[in-house]
């Protein structure tokens, strides 16, 4: 009998391989591994609708238990792969025994970066990637009364939007000198920084934090190299996160910045692939190897790998696209603007709706939309089709940009 497929971590992209497997038509075996001893949910919620209430489990579940036995998924929960014995084609559960598989995926994801400061480990000191941990941080906001979030990127302004929404008070710690600085341009920074400090919360940039106090084992403040302490009786860690490449290099396999992949997501053994928030892979869009966390990313390689392996191999060249919910605002963004030389923008940011086209050497490789969905997209119409965007028109309002993309 085949051995079928074996799939570690059952996250996003670890779940949309095994049901893009089955609806490729693969026959064999399907055994999909998870450490978390949850059904296969999504991430997103966890930062915003789950802690606000507003999104139940059932709507954070990817699929329920009775999908996976309808698809012949053998969905193990609560179990980890400690090994990969490559020779034998098989990988080693924490459990005990041993999964045989043809195709190997790792889906494993990533881990939160953690912080290397004194007071780190207090209680109150929380960091939020998983369910369990979105379970306590809600827990731990009905009785906090003073929210630091240590990190401006996109986890740590979800957060304390959320937070801010619940009336807490809220302070963003951000140690470079503006929000989101590695994916936006400046200007996308100071609307969000202006976002957040309107509602009511404190953002300060360019802060070196030193130090969380505590007393009696409990965290109370947040203090910066430049002595400034800020009152903390809950402190939310969002500095990144870390691929979990581990079990790929010790496998002899090769990794980067995560597990590396080629075109079409297979890792140096021809019959494993890596997926996801775990993976290097070259990316088109970038014109360089890069490991991207995005639903859309997870997904779209958990497809394009069950097609390899199914039969039906084609080199992943799927846009980058990316969302982020604060308050009520809704940014998205097609492209990866890294290393633009001309960003301009189309709308109004006064009104909250407005557009950032990224250009470089005249050619557009981003748009950041905010709260313009239609423009969005547009821009991965846009991008998909390399169609020949300048920043002048791409800046003016009577050009239809649509009727810009090239049809393919
Ligand atoms: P993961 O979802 O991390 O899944 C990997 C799984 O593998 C984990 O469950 C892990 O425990 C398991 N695992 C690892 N090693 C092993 C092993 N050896 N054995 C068994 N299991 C293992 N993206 C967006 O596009 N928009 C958003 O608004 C957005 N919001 C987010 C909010 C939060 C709070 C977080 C944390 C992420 C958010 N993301 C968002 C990012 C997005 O959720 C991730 O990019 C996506 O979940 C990545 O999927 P993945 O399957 O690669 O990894």
């Amino acid at each position: 009998m085949a051995a079928g497929c074996v799939i570690v971590g059952a996250g996003q992209a670890g779940f949309e391989a095994a049901a893009a497997l089955r609806a490729e038509g693969y026959q064999e075996p399907i055994t999909l591994v998870g450490e978390e001893p949850h059904l296969p949910y999504q991430r997103p919620p966890l930062s915003k609708g789950y802690i606000l209430d507003t999104q139940g489990m059932d709507e954070i579940e990817l699929r329920p238990t009775q999908f996976f036995a309808d698809h012949r998924i053998d969905l193990v929960t609560n179990d980890r792969v400690t090994a990969i014995e490559r020779a034998e084609r098989r990988v080693r559960l924490a459990s005990g025994p041993a999964k045989s598989y043809d195709a190997l995926v790792l889906a494993c994801g990533a881990r939160n970066r953690l912080l290397p400061i004194d007071g780190a480990k207090l209680d109150g000191v929380v960091y939020l990637r998983t369910l369990d941990e979105s379970v306590a941080v809600k827990q731990r906001l009905k009785d906090a009364a003073d929210i630091v979030v240590i990190g401006g990127g996109f986890i740590g302004l979800e957060i304390a939007a959320s937070a801010r929404s619940l009336g807490k008070s809220v302070t963003v710690l951000e140690a470079q000198p503006r929000l989101m600085p590695r994916v936006v341009a400046p200007l996308v920074s100071s609307f969000y920084d202006a976002l957040h400090t309107g509602r009511g919360a404190t953002v300060v940039c360019e802060a070196s934090v030193c130090e969380i106090a505590g007393e009696r084992g409990r965290a109370r403040s947040v203090r910066l190299a430049s002595g400034v302490s800020y009152p903390a009786d809950l402190v939310v860690v969002g500095i990144g996160v870390v691929p979990n490449a581990e079990l790929a290099r010790d496998a002899g396999l090769e990794t980067g910045n995560g597990i590396a992949v080629d075109e079409y997501l297979q890792t140096s053994d021809a019959s494993i692939y890596a997926i996801g928030d775990c993976a290097e892979h070259p990316n088109p869009y970038a014109n360089a190897r890069v490991r991207l966390e995005s639903v859309q990313n997870a997904a779209d390689q958990g497809r394009a790998a069950a097609a390899a392996i199914a039969g039906r191999r084609a080199k992943y060249n799927a846009v980058p696209w990316f969302w982020t919910d604060q308050f009520d605002v809704r940014l998205q963004m097609a492209g990866l603007s890294q290393g633009y030389d001309e960003a301009v923008t189309r709308g109004n940011p006064d009104a909250q709706k407005f557009s950032v086209y990224y250009f470089k050497q005249a050619a557009l490789i981003a748009v950041d939309s905010i709260n313009r969905p239609a423009d969005h997209i547009v821009a991965r119409r846009l991008l998909a089709s390399h169609a020949p965007v300048t920043p002048s028109q791409a800046a003016d309002e009577t050009v239809n940009l649509k009727s810009l993309s090239v049809p393919g």
